[in-house]
């Protein structure tokens, strides 16, 4: 028998709406979960491990820290062979990057979750959870890292981001492309992840700030975070990474002051690079700021909370210029 754990912590997954509120809500308990399975599992033991029950969207870095822990924590049992989480798809993408960042072994480890609520007649969520815990049971995804299996595909958790609002094909990895499918009981892994390291600091920094440019945008709110306790600021920028001309002058004196700013871009696809003057990314360069490639605000924003937790004693630099690919 291969043994699984199902960590359980609430999103749409485990909703229904809620009759006298009309909301939809987490509510539904792990061994409940457990059982709206219809798939037999042949050679597989789930047991169920019930982490938390909320939308992902009330999640915060300490409590995605807490979770990659107990995954830890349940991968260092000999017995266990792989780890499901459930979780809500809206912020599932960076608690999987967080547990990836913090993964303390090589077994598979893999979020799901659905986009159709748990009381909807065609819901995703017993399918999503099958193929995932096949997934987990599976020693062709060891080393793979933290994946997120969604319809069908499985993807790495650096890459992957949520694209559709309510489609249930929502998870795509962009130019990078998923790793691999699950076809019923057939896996086919089609790429590696190759850029990936873990740290093992004793808790996440959570005070670090994403901040979105737009057409105008003041520079009052990035004076206003590094003012205010950010310990880094991401800035997620327009293009291949430029800002405005009063904005590269406050991130040079705030970088000046020791407090980091990273460099990402608003858009989906492509890296950043020092390229244009007059607030563009060869004046974020000169200022000192970051560039973090190709990984988008909230991931590299995970990062960083990683990076600069007590304990993971790592050049913040070093590690952002090497993950960002
Ligand atoms: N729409 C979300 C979900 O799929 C809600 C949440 O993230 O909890 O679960």
């Amino acid at each position: 028998m291969t043994r699984v754990c199902l960590i359980t912590t609430g999103g749409t997954i485990a909703s229904r709406r809620n009759e006298t509120t009309g909301g939809v809500t987490a509510s539904i308990a792990a061994a409940d979960l457990r059982a709206t399975l219809r798939d037999p599992l042949d050679g597989i033991d789930l047991e169920v491990d019930e982490f938390c029950n909320v939308g992902s969207y009330a999640f915060d870095l300490p409590l995605a820290f807490a979770l990659a822990q107990r995954i830890n924590e349940r991968l260092a049992d000999p017995g266990c062979d792989g780890v499901v989480v459930t979780h809500g798809t809206d912020t599932m993408e960076e608690s999987a990057y967080m547990a990836d960042l913090l993964l303390a072994s090589d077994k598979p480890v893999v979020f799901t979750g659905a986009q159709r609520p748990a009381d909807q007649p065609d819901t995703d969520g017993p399918r999503n959870i099958a193929d995932a815990v096949r997934l987990a049971a599976s020693p062709t995804a060891r080393s793979l890292g933290v994946t997120i299996c969604f319809e069908q595909e499985f993807h790495a958790a650096r890459d992957v981001t949520k694209t559709h609002t309510t489609r249930v094909d929502t998870f795509m990895s962009g130019e990078h492309g998923k790793l691999g499918d699950v076809d019923g009981e057939h896996i086919a892994v089609q790429r590696r992840p190759t850029l990936r390291r873990t740290y093992a600091p004793t808790s996440v920094e959570p005070n670090i700030e994403l901040i979105k440019l737009s057409m105008g945008t003041s520079d009052g709110y990035i004076r206003y975070a590094a003012a205010n306790g950010s310990k880094a600021i991401i800035l997620e920028a327009f293009g291949a990474g430029n800002a405005t001309p009063a904005i590269a002058q406050a991130a040079a004196e705030i970088v000046a002051a020791g407090i980091p700013i990273i460099l990402t871009s608003r858009c989906p696809r492509g890296r950043v690079k020092p390229i244009y003057g007059n607030g563009g990314g060869k004046d974020l360069e000169a200022a000192g700021v970051i560039f973090a490639g190709d990984l988008n605000g909230v991931k590299a924003r995970i990062l960083a909370s990683v990076l600069l937790g007590p304990g993971a004693d790592v050049d913040l630099r070093t590690e952002l210029e090497f993950l960002g690919g």
